[in-house]
């Protein structure tokens, strides 16, 4: 997986793959604010390693925006649908960016 980060707020965040994050924690991925880092599992897929990470991103979103008690289950609806709207419309938000560029 190339080398990916993301800048939350005044922070950016690094995704690092780790081996056995599924087998040993029975996690697919993690955030940990401390030190800025989303854990992902390397075994699953591309399309469920996204929706994981965006989930991660969320969590990290909530934490910087000064949320530090956070409802899973709210985390784990939007980053379904947020993993679906970016995805889906890729080249709006190019447009969209691109008219903010322009003005
Ligand atoms: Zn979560």
């Amino acid at each position: 997986m190339s080398e990916l980060k993301f800048t939350v707020g005044s922070n950016v965040y690094n995704v690092v793959e780790i081996d056995g994050l599924m087998r040993k924690y029975d996690l697919y991925g993690q955030v940990t604010y401390s030190d800025c880092r989303i854990e992902i599992e390397p075994s699953l897929g591309a399309t469920r390693k996204t929706n994981v990470i965006i989930h991660e991103l969320l969590h990290a979103c909530l934490f910087e925006a000064g949320y530090d008690d956070q409802d899973e289950e709210l985390v784990r609806r939007l980053g379904n649908v947020v993993t679906q709207v970016i995805g889906d419309n890729l080249a709006t938000f190019d447009k969209l960016l691109e008219m903010e560029e322009s003005e």
